[in-house]
């Protein structure tokens, strides 16, 4: 016979019932993938095209006065090398 422990919600004097401990496991990998799933997404640059980057700077604006460049040719958001001459439209000036 099972009965109920008044302490652990779930918990049976007969301890965790099997199913419910691997539903639980299943929901925390299925958790865990998601999430390593969302921080790869997030940390993926934008190609070029998809920031209409171009090699010369738009009015004042270019590359080298962008919160986003990283010397000596990259960028945080634009993926490939990155003029400091150049400009797109994830410009992001310094404040
Ligand atoms: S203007 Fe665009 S490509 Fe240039 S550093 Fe800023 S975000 Fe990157």
């Amino acid at each position: 016979m099972t009965t109920s422990s008044p302490d652990v919600p779930g918990a049976t004097t007969q301890g965790f019932d099997p199913p419910r401990r691997q539903l639980i496991g299943g929901a925390l990998a299925a958790l865990a993938v998601v999430l390593t799933w969302r921080r790869a997404r997030a940390q993926q640059k934008m190609s070029k095209q998809e920031a209409e980057y171009q090699d010369s700077p738009k009015d004042i604006r270019m590359c080298a006065t962008c919160t986003l460049f990283e010397l000596p040719r990259s960028c945080k958001v634009v993926e490939g090398d990155v003029s400091p001459n150049g400009w797109c439209k994830a410009y992001a000036m310094a404040d």
